[in-house]
């Protein structure tokens, strides 16, 4: 047996709900504790202990994140109304990943894992493409209204001095809608380096696009920001790592990217974003093989898988039941966090510890073992389906042969 590997900095570790909970301490038990001597700062974030804490232990999670550079979190339930029942909750918490991102602040990073033998349903991607989502803003922050017929819509801007622009919408003969949304330049900046770095730290080209034709002012904003901070921060070392930025309108940059082989990152505003980051994951094969993580521009990094707490698998559990909940994104979560931790202490044991269990997880899917969700959707034809902890135990075998039989 090998020394276990030793860290410095400790990890944020954020605990969480359901099925993910389980999948986290079985992910810890079989495929990190035997072989890292683990150092992480814990906050559970799980329902019940937001609910015991008034929701402080999200605010103490983001602020430790804030501290220490790096944070790996489990999926956690959002509240509604269902669920405030079945807890018994004093109130209707927000959302952990909204009340985290407004500390961290920053954007989202979405990539899908390739696993071989996956359907493909757009067979030209070959290489992954990244989505990186502007996370705050536009229509997310809009105020809006429905006009009565004969009424009149304005835009009424007031400025520092109180000097007012008053710019004339619609007026309407019959009934309709009408809609005010923001954006900052401070966070559309911290937008455009969150993406540079990002592309930079991936050696990844950088694809950005808005619909500046139409929207001359508001589009345009963002588009002027991102090639302004690209000449004046970034295009020397965009070209001495040998990758590109590359503008072009949002329509323009969707046709591209259908017949593009992947292997880029793509920009966008938020609602773009939104749409885009659903189509992708389901275009590469499953939900459940996307990782996420929040990059602020100060380079504070949150891992996490893209999925949710996968209720209904909990529930079986729960029934004594056996499930094939995939926990590959919840892997690749630990993987990346504890990889970029490596990465700002200088111990490369953990990098490669990180690739060895990423080469191990891809390795039991090639050779067949998988949960329920990829056998739907492999083309492997001897594939079989393993349970839950039987792909965790299928990785740790891997993971072994290649350590120790080398
Ligand atoms: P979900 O947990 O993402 O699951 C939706 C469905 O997708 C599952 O029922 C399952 O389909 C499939 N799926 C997702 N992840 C899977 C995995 N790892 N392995 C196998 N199948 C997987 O979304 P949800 O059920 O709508 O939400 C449950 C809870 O998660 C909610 O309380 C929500 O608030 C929370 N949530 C949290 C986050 C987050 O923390 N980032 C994100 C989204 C949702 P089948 O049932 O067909 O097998
Ligand atoms: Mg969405």
């Amino acid at each position: 047996m090998t020394e276990k590997i030793e860290m410095k900095t400790p990890l944020v570790e954020m605990d969480g709900d359901e099925m993910t909970r389980v999948i986290w301490r079985l992910v810890k038990d079989e495929l990190i504790l035997p072989f890292i001597n683990l150092k992480t700062e814990y906050y559970d974030l799980g329902l019940e202990n937001r609910d015991k804490t008034d929701d402080e232990v999200t605010l103490e999670s983001a602020n430790a994140a804030r501290r220490l550079g790096v944070a790996v979190k489990c999926a956690t339930i959002t509240p509604n109304t269902e669920r405030m029942t079945e807890y018994h909750l004093k109130r209707l918490y927000p959302s952990p990943n909204a009340t985290i991102r407004a500390v961290i602040g920053g954007t989202v990073f979405r990539a899908p894992i390739i696993a071989p033998d996956m359907k493909r349903y757009i067979p030209t991607w070959k290489k992954p493409i990244v989505i990186a989502r502007h996370a705050y803003g536009d229509v997310y922050k809009n105020v809006e209204a429905y006009v009565p017929a004969g009424g009149r819509a304005e835009l009424l801007v007031t400025d520092a001095d109180g000097n007012e622009k008053k710019l004339p919408i619609h007026c309407f003969s019959g009934g309709g809608v009408v809609q005010g949304m923001h954006n900052t330049d401070e966070s559309i900046e911290g937008f455009a380096r969150a993406c540079f770095e990002y592309s930079l730290s991936e050696r990844l080209d950088l694809w950005f696009g808005v619909k500046d034709t139409i929207s001359k002012t508001y589009d345009r904003r963002f588009r002027d920001i991102f090639d302004k901070i690209y000449e004046d921060e970034y295009k020397a070392r965009f070209e001495s790592a040998g990758i590109s930025y590359f503008y072009t309108l949002i329509d323009d940059a969707a046709a591209r990217v259908v017949r593009s082989e992947g292997g880029f990152v793509w920009a966008m505003k938020n609602y773009d974003g939104d749409v885009m980051s659903d189509l992708l994951a389901s275009a590469y094969g499953c939900l459940s093989m996307m990782t996420s993580v929040l990059v602020s521009p100060e380079g504070i990094y949150e891992y996490e898988a893209a999925h949710g707490t996968v209720q209904r698998h909990f529930y079986k559990y729960l029934k004594g039941e056996t499930t094939s909940t995939n926990p590959t994104a919840t892997i690749f979560a630990w993987t990346g966090a504890l990889r970029k931790r490596g990465e700002l202490d200088g111990i490369s044991e953990l990098k490669a510890w990180a690739d060895g269990i990423e080469s191990a997880l891809l390795k039991t899917i090639e050779d067949g073992e998988m949960t329920g969700d990829l056998y739907a959707v492999t083309e492997n034809p001897s594939a079989v389906k393993v349970s839950t902890e039987e792909f965790i135990r299928g990785i740790r075998r891997r993971y072994e042969k290649s350590v120790f039989c080398r």
